[in-house]
């Protein structure tokens, strides 16, 4: 393994508040429809639904999971179309930034999230990222047994932090955990990471935790924080050859040579090295100012 390349092969991202800043109004707006949720649907008191919603995900990993737990029989689609279906949705605006930075990452990229898949769906279409990844793991990948069950305590539900999600969410993504980055706002989420020997990195806050290996203000901050995304390994740093390389290369090399023996090279390594040869020389022959050559061999 070439010592300067990514140490990453997959990076696996939650969605709320990781991939969209905490502040635009969404989560806000998701508490206040839970509370709501506990107050129309179960009856709580309203001065008792803040601290019984905090209670219910620091105890259970979130507000449905607590209410089954504790014997409510709540349909998981009901509360996730109250608790999302109301959400202003247009608050999420398109982020050409993000969109860039993620067209720029060539690794495996999945989102790992506890919200449903209609919600998921949703906020990676607003942000327009939709095509980057491809996977969602969300509640319905972690609770498939939920709508088989007669009592509502009969599967409790799965959520991050538990470990248990943290293992689903690694079987179906199929990953190396040691070579998997994984990002999330929440501090519990990733030190469950952590202790599933994930690399970590924590969004929305400058400090590390214990359990976080990096920390970012912001998911844009990630060519700053993480710059090892991008390292190539040896043998593609050697066919980045610096222009005054491929210089010396076409005094010595006219370019139809090349060509003519990339076209009767069979070793695929060989056939590679020139192709990005070609494809150097080409870019550096290019009027300034026109459009990278892109060769698709
Ligand atoms: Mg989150």
């Amino acid at each position: 393994m070439a010592s300067s390349s990514s140490p990453f092969d997959c990076l696996i991202f939650d969605l709320d508040d990781t991939l969209y800043s905490s502040k635009i109004g969404i989560g806000e707006a998701t508490r206040r429809n839970i509370e709501d949720f506990l107050v129309e649907k179960c009856g709580f008191a309203k001065s008792n639904a803040s601290t019984l919603r905090s209670e219910l995900l620091r105890t259970y990993g979130g507000t449905l999971a607590g209410l089954r737990a504790l014997g409510y029989d709540v349909d998981a689609d009901d509360y996730h179309s109250f608790v999302h279906g109301r959400l202003p949705y247009d608050l999420i605006k398109p982020d050409a930034r993000l969109r860039g930075l993620l067209r720029s990452i060539n690794q495996r990229k999945i989102i790992f999230t506890n919200s449903d898949g209609i919600h998921a769906m949703k906020v990676l279409d607003r942000l327009g990222i939709k095509d980057f990844f491809e996977q969602i793991i969300c509640f319905e990948t972690m609770n498939p047994s939920l709508t088989k069950s007669s009592t509502p305590d009969e599967f409790p539900i799965v959520l991050k932090p538990s470990l248990d999600a943290m293992n689903i969410a690694m079987d179906v993504a199929e990953v190396d955990p040691r070579r998997t980055l994984f990002f999330d706002d929440s501090v519990r989420n990733v030190a469950a990471g952590k202790a599933v020997g994930l690399q970590t990195a924590l969004v929305g806050k400058t400090m590390r935790t214990k359990e976080a290996d990096y920390a970012m203000e912001d998911v844009h901050n990630l060519v700053q924080v993480i710059p090892e995304i991008w390292y190539k390994g040896e043998d593609e740093q050697r066919l980045n050859r610096t222009r005054s390389d491929i210089e010396s290369i076409l005094t010595a090399t006219p370019v139809g040579a090349v060509v003519s023996e990339l076209l009767k090279t069979k070793d695929t390594a060989e056939k590679a090295s020139k192709v990005a040869l070609v494809y150097d020389v080409l870019n550096t022959l290019k009027p300034r100012g026109s459009s990278k050559v892109d060769l698709s061999l």
